[in-house]
């Protein structure tokens, strides 16, 4: 399921503005049951080389959308690996409204998934 994604990490070069431009991201982590050890693996740090990297897993078409317009039409797919999650169907986040943490964060392990919730 697309999900409306809020995202702190905004040292990510998908990162506009708490938004996420990509069209996928991949969540992984520990079955702790702690928000903290499960981190978005998609983040990659703003370098030209990841720029040019992320070119075949952007949403152009929400960027755009959303740039002109302001309307939220950021929305990736989101793939999770973290099956202790209520949120978790068959591999799939299911929630519409993910937050993703990590103001500060420079590497995909800094980030973090705030919305989880043990089953
Ligand atoms: S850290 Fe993940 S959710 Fe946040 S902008 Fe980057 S790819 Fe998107
Ligand atoms: S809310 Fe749950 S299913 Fe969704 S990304 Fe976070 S850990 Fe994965």
């Amino acid at each position: 399921m697309a999900s409306d994604l809020h995202c702190d990490a905004s040292k990510c070069v998908y990162n506009i503005q708490q938004r996420c431009s990509a069209s996928r991201i991949q969540v992984k982590g520990m079955e702790a049951g702690q928000a903290d050890v499960i981190f978005c693996a998609t983040f990659a740090p703003r370098k030209i080389s990841n720029m040019l990297g992320m070119i075949g897993n952007i949403n152009l078409l929400g960027s755009l959308g959303e740039l002109i317009s302001k309307a939220p039409s950021l929305k990736p797919e989101v793939v999770c690996s973290i099956t202790s999650c209520l949120k978790n169907n068959g591999g799939a986040c299911v929630t519409e409204d993910l937050i993703i943490g990590g103001i500060a964060s420079i590497h995909a392990g800094e980030t973090s998934c705030q919305s989880f919730i043990a089953r």
